[in-house]
């Protein structure tokens, strides 16, 4: 017999490494059964106000990428937010983009929402950078890696040599661990492979 149990699902990789694509291709897939979807999405991530988008390149601009797919999504500051929404929107699945962005209460109240449904079919999705351009990994993001109980590892290729790649290029630009400036993010950042990939302390 079928016992329910909430699951929590983790999407993690690289910059490129179509993290999103899977979350919309798990969305969409849901949506067909018409379960109820919620997705959220930080304050920190301003581009596409009150969307989680997916990019590719744009055939007409080599080099720069549109957007080739969108959903909607609430942006969250804080825990009393989270909650508010999750019990205003009742979902059967809640999915979180660009979960390094949030700080760690994030993982407490994911925590608790599982436990307290942990008799459904409720399931949360998170996706996000396991690591940064230094290649030290997120703490929110780590957290729910190892609560997951499917991990999902997304890899991009190289920029440079075209292997599979795991970790993001930063180049240039500020030392800041997060640059969410809108539309820049194709230029600033690329997907490495181990061979490739340089941390900034190695090039000065
Ligand atoms: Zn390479």
């Amino acid at each position: 017999m079928h016992t329910p149990e909430a699951t929590l699902t983790a999407i993690v990789g690289p910059m490129f490494s179509g993290k999103t694509e899977e979350l919309m291709r798990l969305i969409k897939r849901a949506q067909i059964v018409k379960k109820r979807v919620l997705v959220i999405k930080s304050p920190v991530d301003q581009r596409d106000e009150g969307h989680v988008v997916t990019r590719s390149l744009d055939p007409s601009q080599p080099g720069t990428f549109i957007v080739a797919g969108k959903h909607p999504a609430h942006t969250v500051h804080d825990a009393l937010e989270f909650r508010q929404l999750v019990e205003a929107h009742d979902p059967d699945i809640l999915a979180i983009d660009e979960t390094q962005f949030f700080g760690d209460w994030l993982v407490e109240e994911v925590s608790a929402l599982l436990e307290e449904r942990k008799g459904s079919d409720f399931q949360v999705i998170i996706v996000g950078l396991d690591m940064d351009f230094m290649r030290r990994p997120f703490a929110t993001v780590a957290a729910f890696l190892a609560l997951a109980n499917e991990v999902v590892k997304t890899s991009a290729y190289c920029f440079v040599c075209l292997k599979p790649a795991n970790f993001t290029q930063k180049n240039g630009a500020s030392k800041e661990r997060i640059e969410a400036d809108p539309g820049k993010s194709s230029k600033i950042y690329e997907a490495r492979c181990r061979s490739c990939h340089k941390i900034p302390s190695d090039q000065e």
